[in-house]
């Protein structure tokens, strides 16, 4: 390909409303160029680099004898009501109608979809396992489309779905899923550390995510390299302290404290940590108010509240709800002497002591607050997110924390969808069964993105070769007409050998053409300047660690692809 014919519109400056890097690189490289917020057409440039994921993800797919389909993108809303998400799945999906205003989603997830045609096609136990997958765009919805392709409101997932007669079949088809998805990232140039993870609004019980530590990720990794435990901060545990403390309780005393509602406000107030508060947080959960209690210097885990609670929808309660419960307004919530709502404690409390809380009236807090004397236990869970230096709930050991892209996430749903949508097939007895299910998804953009996240440098992409757009990026230096024959046949011998070739012959100085050479990171560069034309010697120079080497015309063809066969190893 000739650069002087490609659309690839490179920029000299960051984009400004780009904050991380695989986002500025993918637009000053002339990856991708935005259309809305979060959405993004794909020029030629990055469409080759993405191919290139999806091919290896197909071949990984298709080397554990999964099989390829393609669903609709028009997903009809009578499947997602027989599963019941049509609702559950809430402002996320994008639902419409057509004209004769029957209604659709476009496919944020396809679960249902799978499990629609799996329920036509199959009917025997001797048809499982059989494990079904796309590649194909998802829509979603997200509140905050933002870094690019990494959060956007189209992207391209590969989903798969496994169907198995039994348990003990699901778990092998996990595993095979869980081994695929470590030789995918791998091929493509990515280190992932794979993690358990909450098994949200899908259902089902084993999974894990696939992450990339990255400074960019949304998500927070809690990590022992003792034994090896990982998790996400959604769904990671940790060791309590199973012991009280050693203080003796003292009587409940009301404490006027006037504007003071934070807990910094507090522990200046009481010249205390924030641990000897309790912090209490009034949540509606499905319409109902409910009272979380963790202690003062720790955090309610969102996910695992609305896990231990069952609900669909969790939210922090408003201010009028708050006083319609505790009678104060927000800042004098606590748990002793309110017996108007349900409350939650964090597995901690009952360890507390003389504990600081709200009074539920304006102004005033108690102090020695005692769990047994001024208020009962009447609930109990981990509803509190694990931190660095928390121990690890199988070791023991000190956790530490890394920040983490997810590009890949593997579940065992169970029997969530098929018994929902009534799947059945005969088993070895002639009875009619549900088949157990797994779903298998990763991002394709986002995994581009991450690659670029991962090889970059202060000027520009370095591209994984297995990633890579082209192999060769051929950079001509010539004027005249002789020159330019000359360059043309390095280009034309490159082609016929194999080897995929951008060639930069544009009239443009070679500062500019090296620089724009490292800006889009092509594994090697071959450059034909005056040095070929006087005395047959051709420049190669390796992206990923500068190195330079000389070559011939002769062995141009032989240098470049034993170095394009080293340089990943
Ligand atoms: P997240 O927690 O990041 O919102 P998710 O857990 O909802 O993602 P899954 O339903 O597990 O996502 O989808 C499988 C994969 O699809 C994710 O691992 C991720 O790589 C990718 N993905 C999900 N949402 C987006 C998005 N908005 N933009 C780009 N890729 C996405
Ligand atoms: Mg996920």
């Amino acid at each position: 390909m000739k650069l002087s014919k490609y659309i690839l519109p490179t920029l000299k400056e960051d984009p400004s409303d780009a904050f991380v890097t695989s986002h500025k690189l993918m637009i000053r490289a002339g990856l991708v160029r935005k259309e809305t917020a979060g959405t993004y057409a794909y020029l030629p440039f990055g469409l080759k680099a993405l191919r290139k994921i999806s091919d290896i993800v197909r071949d990984e797919m298709d080397k554990t004898g999964a099989m390829e389909c393609l669903m609709p993108e028009l997903t009809s809303a009578d499947l997602w009501k027989e599963s019941g998400r049509w609702d559950k799945m809430g402002p996320i999906m994008f639902q419409i109608k057509d004209r004769n205003a029957l209604e659709y989603a476009l496919g944020p997830t396809h679960e249902e979809a799978f499990t629609n045609m799996i329920r036509s096609t199959i009917t025997s136990y001797k048809e499982l396992p059989v494990n079904v997958y796309q590649i194909n765009t998802k829509f979603r919805d997200e509140i905050r489309p933002r870094f690019g392709v990494i959060r956007s409101k189209e992207f391209i997932m590969k989903d798969a779905y496994s169907f198995d007669i039994d348990q003990a079949g699901l778990d092998v088809s996990y595993d095979k899923m869980a081994e695929a998805y470590t030789n995918i990232f791998k091929r493509c140039g990515l280190t992932t550390i794979p993690v358990k993870a909450d098994t949200g609004d899908m259902g089902g019980s084993a999974s894990e995510e696939f992450m990339v530590a990255s400074e960019v990720g949304e998500e927070t990794l809690l990590l022992c390299d003792k034994c090896g435990y990982r998790a996400n901060q959604e769904r990671a545990s940790h060791k309590r302290n199973s012991s009280k403390k050693t203080e003796t309780p003292c009587a409940m005393e009301e404490v006027s404290t006037p504007d003071i509602k934070t807990i910094e406000q507090l522990s200046e107030f009481f010249s205390c940590d924030a641990s000897s508060f309790l912090k209490s947080i009034i949540y509606i959960a499905d319409g109902e108010p409910v009272m979380a209690i963790v202690a003062g210097d720790r955090e309610v885990n969102d996910v695992k509240l609305k896990n231990h609670l069952k609900c669909v929808n969790l939210d922090l309660a408003d201010d009028r709800t708050i006083f319609e419960v505790t009678g104060a307004p927000v800042g004098f919530a606590g748990p002793a002497g309110n017996d108007k709502i349900r409350k939650i404690f964090d597995l901690d409390i009952k360890n507390t002591v003389n504990a600081i809380t709200g009074a539920n009236k304006k102004d005033i807090h108690f102090k020695n607050v005692n769990p047994g004397k001024d208020f009962i236990i009447s609930e109990e869970a981990d509803i509190i997110s694990s931190n660095e230096g928390d121990k690890c709930p199988d070791c023991s050991s000190e956790m530490y924390v890394k920040k983490g892209l997810e590009v890949g996430h593997i579940f065992k749903l169970g029997y969530k969808y098929t018994e929902a949508m009534n799947v059945t097939v005969l088993d070895q007895n002639g009875k009619t069964v549900h088949p157990i299910m797994g779903c298998y998804g990763i991002g394709v953009t986002r995994t581009l993105a991450a690659v670029i996240e991962q090889h970059n440098d202060e000027n520009g992409l370095k591209w994984p070769i297995s990633v890579a757009p082209y192999q060769v990026h051929l950079v001509g230096l010539g004027k005249g007409e002789d020159e330019l024959t000359k360059i043309e046949e390095i280009y034309n011998l490159l082609i016929k050998s194999g080897l995929d070739v951008l060639y930069d012959d544009r009239k443009l100085s070679p500062g500019i053409k090296f620089a724009n050479a490292d800006l889009i990171g092509l594994p090697v560069r071959v450059t034909i300047g005056k040095n070929y034309f006087n005395d047959n010697k051709i420049e190669i120079t390796v992206r990923k660690n500068s190195e330079k080497s000389e070559t011939s015309k002769e062995n141009l063809i032989n240098s470049v692809k034993s170095i394009l066969e080293s340089i990943d190893k």
